[in-house]
Order: C-alpha cells, then structure tokens, then sequence
C-alpha cells in the first residue's frame, strides 16, 4: 500500500532502525542523518518516514510531510551553521537524475563553495 515500509528499501530500514545511520535530526514524520558518501563538509539526508519513491511522488501523496522535509532541511542546514553562507536542497529523482535509493530524500549540502547549477 501506498507510503507503507518496503523491504527491500534501505531508508525505510534506517527509518525503522534495523540499519545504523548517523542521525542528526528526528520528528514524528522525517529522519536527517548523514550521507554515509559526503560530497561536502555538510552532507545530511532528510528522508520522510514513510515510504514514497520520490519527492513529487511524496508531494502528490503527502504534501504536508513533503512540508515537513522542506523545513527539516532547512533546520538542518541552520543546526550545522551552513544557512548563513548559502547551501543547496537537492532531489535527484529518477535514475538520469542519478537517483540510487527509491525512497524520497533531500540532500542539504554546505560548508564549500557550491557551483551555480541551472
Ligand atoms: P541518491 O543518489 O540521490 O538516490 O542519494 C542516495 C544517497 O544515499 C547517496 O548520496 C548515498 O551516498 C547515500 N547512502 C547510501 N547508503 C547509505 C547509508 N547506509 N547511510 C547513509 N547514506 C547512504
Ligand atoms: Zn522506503
């Protein structure tokens, strides 16, 4: 069913605990932790509890959770002090994208000097 934890996903295994992570952050709907493969000085996922593929997927099924990551992310980025210097909200979505793990998640990246994108 639809949001329900799948078996095979490794982040509804670290929302449930049975896989260790590194958290930061945690609220009734949302879990931050660090990326395990940091691109920057802050690195930080921030995944919704319950399981949706992807961020438009989450937004269209959940939109007041999708909320919550959008403001955990920015708390995020706030806790590790990158808000002042500038940082980035990033959903890759759909494997072009290079999206590796099929359950919706924001990565905050900070602390260096982030390239201009689009
Ligand atoms: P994406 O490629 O956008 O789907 O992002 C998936 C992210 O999950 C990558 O940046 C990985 O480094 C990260 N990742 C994979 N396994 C783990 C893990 N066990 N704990 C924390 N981060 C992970
Ligand atoms: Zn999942």
């Amino acid at each position: 069913m639809a949001g329900e934890p799948q078996a095979d996903c490794l982040f509804c295994k670290i929302a449930a605990g049975d896989v260790p992570a590194t958290i930061v952050r945690e609220t009734e709907t949302t879990l931050a932790f660090r990326d395990i493969s940091p691109q920057a000085p802050t690195h930080v996922l921030v995944i919704p509890k319950v399981h949706y593929s992807d961020a438009a997927e989450l937004a269209a099924a959940e939109p007041v959770i999708a909320g919550d990551v959008l403001r955990e992310a920015g708390q995020v980025a706030a806790d590790e002090k990158v808000d002042g210097t500038g940082y980035r909200i990033v959903f890759n979505t759909g494997p072009g994208a290079g999206q590796t793990v099929f359950h919706a998640h924001a990565h905050v990246l900070g602390g260096r000097d982030l390239q201009r994108l689009v």
